[in-house]
């Protein structure tokens, strides 16, 4: 296969064992560019201004579609910066598209900025929310959507005074929380006619990964049942409660027969209101997910005739509601290979000793390892295995385009993920630094792959061969309208 001829160049590296390391990749730092310097000198010059952006949105901390100030504040930037910025793209007031320059190649950035709920937390390294069940940036994508529109400036700066040709496109996606802005972008064509596509996420490691992301559906199930008094006439009743447990047995016995990649998981949104009363109505809420779609289809087929049968057993009826689905991620290592020669030339970020007791404070409070942050970068490695884990939908891009990844230290080693001790990290210095890192290394890279059309056709060469002659389509019903919510 062309990509294991031309592209697979594992280095056979010495481990302190003296064992190989057959999955290692070898990439060398890239070359500080004069154009890169002065990326990175614009990025630096402004570090104070996208400080105050980043810890904004930290404080504004807006849930999945609700994130309505804070995409304003990115779009009015953008469109200071010069970007001609279209706001509520994809039926989604708190989705924007920012575009600079003309011609090719189009490079897109995507930016994230939703919180998570009931994270509320102040910047100190002991649980205490600012406000009670408020929520907070327990995924740091305050950092996410700060760095991401710093580095579209930032290239967009060098590019108007170099003159260069091409497009740099930054895509405001809200919701990623619940798995829903971009693929609703996606469906709609907003990402059609890119060249590549960068992202990163904040991280307690700085690395590039090549690893992929499981594919997904999540929908929620209502059934609709008789009430009646539980002890004195249950036979007139028919559960709607009795539906959503057996619904659930159906699902864990069909585990067993289901690959052991797939993965579901349910919650009971809605059971009753008091165990006298035979519920007439309940909604439980699933996810279904596999290493690919084409496998969580095929679950999901077999999850749909399973509450039909719980519906026929309970003689109740019931309503599904889609909410959303993506792919599994499509890494691609061309471009990766950049991104990662970047992050060695601009380094990880340095930390001060008063950051680094920070952490460990937030360490020892979780009775965890003192460890600090870290502050060295990851090998480059080939995957071991591509699944098991998550689902993102910037999965949905990356079948569109060629797209890369990378996480830069914003969280103290070995801590949770969504978690209040990330919102206590994410605000602050930390989170600042994490920012300036992040969108150094994104837009040294941006500048590569501008300045060398060749990059690009690696990437592109490579994205064919994994893609092969599947044709994106979307997991979304066409006539699904995104989840708006109002503004408060
Ligand atoms: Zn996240």
């Amino acid at each position: 296969m062309l990509l294991t001829t031309v592209f697979f160049f594992p280095l056979f590296t010495s481990s302190e064992e003296g064992k190989k390391d057959p999955l290692l990749i070898d990439v060398k730092p890239a070359k500080l560019t004069a154009l890169k310097k002065e990326a990175l000198s614009w990025l630096d010059a402004n570090y104070s201004e996208l400080s105050q952006i980043n810890r904004e949105i930290w404080k504004l901390a807006e849930v999945a579609m609700e994130e309505y100030e804070s995409a304003e504040l990115l779009s009015s930037y953008l469109e200071k910066m010069g970007f001609k910025v279209t706001r509520g793209v994809a039926d989604m007031p708190t989705a924007f598209v920012a575009i600079w320059g003309s011609g090719d190649p189009v490079i897109g950035i995507l930016a994230e900025y939703d919180a998570l709920p009931g994270l509320s937390q102040e910047d100190v390294p002991i649980k205490k929310p600012v406000l009670e069940e408020a929520p907070g940036h327990g995924c740091g994508h305050n950092i996410f959507g700060t760095a991401s529109t710093a580095a579209a400036v930032a290239i967009k700066q060098v590019m108007e005074n170099q003159g260069l040709a091409g497009k740099i496109k930054l895509f405001g996606c809200p919701a990623e929380e619940t798995v829903v802005g971009k693929v609703f972008m996606a469906r709609d064509g907003f990402f059609d006619g890119l060249s590549c596509c960068i992202q990163w996420h904040p991280s307690g490691v700085n690395d590039v990964s090549l690893d992929s992301s499981n594919a997904m559906n999540q929908f929620q199930v209502e059934f609709f049942g008789k009430t009646a008094h539980a002890a004195g006439d249950p036979w007139h009743a028919r559960s709607a409660l009795d539906a959503v447990e057996l619904a659930n047995v159906g699902l864990n016995y069909l585990r067993e027969h289901l690959k052991p990649t797939a993965r579901i998981h349910y919650v009971i949104l809605k059971g009753g209101s008091a165990p006298n009363v035979v519920p007439d109505y309940a909604k439980a809420w699933y996810y279904v997910r596999d290493i690919d779609r084409e496998s969580v289809e095929r679950n999901y087929e077999r999850v749909l005739k399973i509450i039909e049968g719980a519906a026929l057993m309970t003689e109740t009826t019931y309503r599904i509601t889609f909410i959303s689905g993506v792919h599994e991620f499509l890494s691609n290592r061309a471009g990766s290979e950049v991104i990662y020669s970047n992050l060695l030339l601009v380094g990880a970020p340095e930390f001060t000793e008063e950051e680094q007791e920070f952490a460990r404070t937030i360490q020892r409070n979780l009775g965890l390892e003192e460890k600090g942050l870290k502050t060295g970068i990851e090998p480059f490695r080939l995957p071991e295995r591509s699944w098991g884990s998550g689902s993102t939908d910037v999965a949905e891009v990356s079948w569109l385009t060629p797209a890369t990844g990378l996480g830069i230290v914003f969280k103290p080693e070995g801590t949770p993920g969504h978690h209040w001790s990330a919102v206590a990290c994410g605000g602050m210095s930390i989170g600042h630094k994490c920012m300036l890192t992040a969108a150094k290394i994104m837009a040294a890279s941006g500048l590569d792959f501008l300045a060398h059309p060749e990059i690009i056709k690696r990437m592109r060469a490579e994205w064919e061969v994994k893609k092969g002659d599947k044709k994106y389509k979307s997991p979304l019903p066409s006539n699904l309208k995104p989840p708006v919510k109002p503004k408060k």
